[in-house]
């Protein structure tokens, strides 16, 4: 008699089985059989072949249409042609110059515009780019001690590495081994959304404060919105205390078109932009005031890196921004997004469960729960249990709604009108196993 298989998780590996395979193989030769932490993956991550447009293929011949998107460093899509071709061209006059190379002054002057900054520098990635805007805070106002919240994330450096997904009840939980305490001081936690916790912090450090750093809408715990005069309140505080705030738009730069700063009619003294605004390469920005920015050089302040600015990367930069990622095709992909929004809020009600949907343009999240969390802490209290039931049983039909738990999706412009029609139908599915079939999986700090 065949036995039937309703276990997501079952489901999952009986989709996947090469994937096993590779993973099994791979961790012989890198920790845990990836590359970054972020991948790793229960009970084992998918392993990839190629993508075209909205859809990627894993080693088992599957095909998946994508909504993780490089976790939203691919709004363009997979192999857009115009991209395919300008890489074609870029790399037949070289991919490294050494020198500057010309057209990065087009790029600065187009991030200058959309990005309201004085001015730029670029760097490869996200990590970096938050690395030296913290050190050009630092610089400028001659202060050591930074600002941030819990659940926000700002990459891998030691400074940043301190209650990003903490699982533990300890107020200061750092984020990794092998940072020395003493690296940490220097890091303040605040809770998001309560201004209170931001303000107490600086009035018990009135003239140490160097700069605040934020992800202005969160995308590291989900996807959690300031609240209304939140950030206005910071940005108040900060002029008093003399502190510089620094948005981390890695994510959210992408998402409107003049990012979260814009979106909020903000202008904060330094940003940081990565993932999508080079159409999937390497490319990031750290920008802000001339008077801020102007601390960079020899013998003042360091920043360096041989692939900052290569042109391969500042060309696809350039087509991604000028001919892609324009307001009308940011348009288009928050529309999708709010259709695929309005059909979660539908199954929510045709299925009487407690369901809701935060969105911020072509980015949404889904969350068990009568209502949406405001804070890390109240974030951590939602029902994972069915949302990894509904996760797993997603991708047993061909749909990778979000890179984990605390992510969210993405709709590129590659993304149709039928894409987000069988994603609702597919869900509506995935939710009703999830009501009956929860998973029990353990949550890990994927730092
Ligand atoms: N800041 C934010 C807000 C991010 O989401 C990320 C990556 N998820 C980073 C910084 C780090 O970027 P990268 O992985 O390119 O170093």
């Amino acid at each position: 008699m065949v036995e039937l298989v309703s276990d997501p998780l079952k489901l999952y590996e009986l989709k996947t089985r090469k994937s096993k395979v590779l993973f099994e193989e791979a961790s012989s030769y890198m920790p845990f059989g990836v590359s970054s932490n972020y991948r790793c993956f229960e009970p084992y991550p998918i392993y990839l072949k190629r993508g075209k447009g909205s859809k990627v293929w894993d080693v088992d011949g599957n095909e998946y249409t994508d909504y993780i998107l490089g976790f939203g460093a691919l709004e363009v899509g997979h192999a857009h042609p115009r991209i395919v071709e300008e890489i074609r061209n870029a790399t037949e006059e070289s991919t490294i110059l050494g020198f500057e190379y010309e057209k990065t002054i087009e790029l600065a002057k187009i991030i200058r515009n959309r990005y309201n900054v004085d001015m730029v520098r670029f760097s490869s990635t996200g990590t970096e780019a938050t690395m030296h805007a913290i050190r050009i805070a630092r610089a400028y106002t001659k202060r050591k001690k930074i600002i941030k919240f819990e659940g926000h994330y700002h990459g891998s450096h030691d400074q940043v590495l301190l209650n990003i997904n903490p699982m533990k009840k300890e107020s200061r939980v750092p984020s990794s081994l092998g940072i020395p305490e003493e690296v940490l001081v220097n890091t303040l936690v605040a809770e998001w959304n309560n201004y209170e916790s931001v303000e107490k912090l600086v009035k018990a450090h009135p003239n140490d404060i160097a700069a605040i750093i934020m992800e202005p809408v969160a995308m590291n715990m989900g996807l959690i919105l300031p609240e209304k005069d939140f950030l206005k309140g910071i940005f108040d505080l900060a002029k008093e205390y003399n502190f510089l705030v620094i948005f981390d738009e890695v994510k959210t730069g992408g998402k409107f078109y003049s990012g979260a700063a814009g979106y909020y009619g903000l202008k904060p003294d330094l940003i940081t932009l990565a993932k999508s605004i080079a159409g999937g390469l390497p490319l990031s920005v750290i920008g802000g005031r001339k008077e801020v920015m102007s601390v960079i050089g020899p013998g003042s302040t360091a920043h360096g890196g041989t692939f900052n600015a290569n042109p391969l990367s500042i060309r696809v930069a350039l087509v991604t921004l000028k001919e892609i990622l324009t307001q009308q095709a940011l348009y288009k992909i928050s529309t999708l997004s709010e259709k695929l929004q309005k059909g979660y809020e539908d199954i929510a009600d045709d299925l009487d469960i407690d369901l809701t949907v935060v969105r911020w343009g072509p980015s949404g999240m889904i969350y068990f729960s009568e209502k949406a969390p405001k804070n890390y802490k109240e974030f951590m209290k939602l029902d994972f249990q069915t949302w990894f039931s509904y996760f797993y049983y997603m991708i047993y039909r061909d749909i990778l709604p979000m890179a984990g738990f605390n992510e969210q999706w993405t709709i590129s412009i590659a993304h149709t009108e039928d894409d987000i029609i069988d994603h609702i139908e597919k869900a509506e599915e995935a939710i009703k196993v999830a009501k009956n079939e929860k998973l029990n999986l353990d949550l890990f700090e994927a730092f």
